[in-house]
């Protein structure tokens, strides 16, 4: 494998850099790691080990630590590599910058000051979980990793419960019991849940099924290492007969009996026919 060194275009280059096995890298995120003028990090120590690992040499390149906690103090110096029509290269901890990560507000201030952002991108740990969970993947809701007290969590809990989506949550191991917990009261013990463990390392587990006997399944376990929970949508409510009445009703005002069942079927999922003969039925009484 031969990695590129080559001058970059000026810009701020988020590098998605892997969730667990070291291979998980992409070579070009490895040519934006070579070639950056300046290399940033949200941990030192983790990108410096990963460029070692592939053979990629710092040499008098700047490695600037940028995390959430000195981020305001350090844009102005990435701002200023920016300015000087320098490439900088970010990485997080792991996975994709700027999901459950720093770098949102360091790409607003970068393109505020006229410049160009560019992704190398490769993984993150809630696209790999959606991909191992089976649930839907038409749709899905990242919803990161949720508040931890009680009150503000029902209620993210409970607003997240309708969205007509998979559910993408991040948690950390010793709060996933009470998660789990708090998202049965709001979703109900039937929904499907899938929690992935450790993704792409050595225990990596999946453990899938209603969430009340995934529950029940951990109840003993005390589970180590990083975890997603994914949740899957809420089974679509069948209609009532007054609702399919009504909305019947509201139609035969301007349409014919046959339009009329036609978009009240496609509306509620339901069949035609069915649909049909009770549009006939409310024709007939009046
Ligand atoms: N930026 C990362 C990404 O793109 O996925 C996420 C960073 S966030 C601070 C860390 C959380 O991601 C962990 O608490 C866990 O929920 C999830 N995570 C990261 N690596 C994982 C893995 N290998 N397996 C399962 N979950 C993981």
């Amino acid at each position: 494998m031969q990695i590129e060194i080559k001058p970059l275009p000026a810009g701020l280059y988020f590098v998605s850099t892997p969730i667990g096995a070291a291979r998980d890298i992409t070579l070009r995120a490895l040519d934006v790691l070579a070639s950056a003028d300046v290399l940033a990090a949200e941990d030192t120590r983790t990108l410096r080990k990963l460029m070692d690992i592939h053979g990629v040499a710092l040499n008098d390149r700047p490695l600037i630590a940028y995390h959430d906690h000195n981020g305001a103090a350090q844009r102005p110096r990435l701002l200023k590599a920016l300015n000087e029509g320098r490439s900088v290269a970010y990485a997080s901890e792991a996975g994709t910058p700027l999901v459950a990560d720093p770098g949102f507000v360091l790409a607003r201030e970068t393109v505020a000051a006229g410049h160009k952002i560019i992704a190398a991108p490769g993984p993150s740990a809630a696209i790999a979980a959606l991909t191992v969970s089976a649930l839907p993947s038409d749709r899905f809701f990242f919803a990161g990793f949720v508040p931890t007290s009680g009150g503000a969590r029902r209620t993210a809990l409970d607003e997240l419960s309708e969205v007509p989506a998979t559910l993408i949550l991040y948690e950390s191991p010793k709060r996933v019991h009470k998660l789990l917990e708090a998202m049965q009261l709001s979703f109900g013990g039937d929904r499907q849940v899938v929690i992935c463990r450790e993704l792409t390392k050595k225990f990596e587990e999946v453990i899938r099924g209603p969430l009340h006997n995934v529950i029940g399944e951990l109840a003993d376990r005390t589970l180590k290492g990083e975890i997603v929970v994914l949740v899957d949508r809420a089974p679509t409510r069948a209609a009532t007969a007054e609702e399919i009445e009504e909305a019947l009703k509201e139609r035969l005002k301007s349409m014919s009996v046959k339009d009329a069942a036609a978009e009240v079927a496609k509306e509620m999922g339901l069949a035609r026919r069915e649909v049909y003969q009770a549009a006939l039925g409310l024709t007939k009484d009046t």
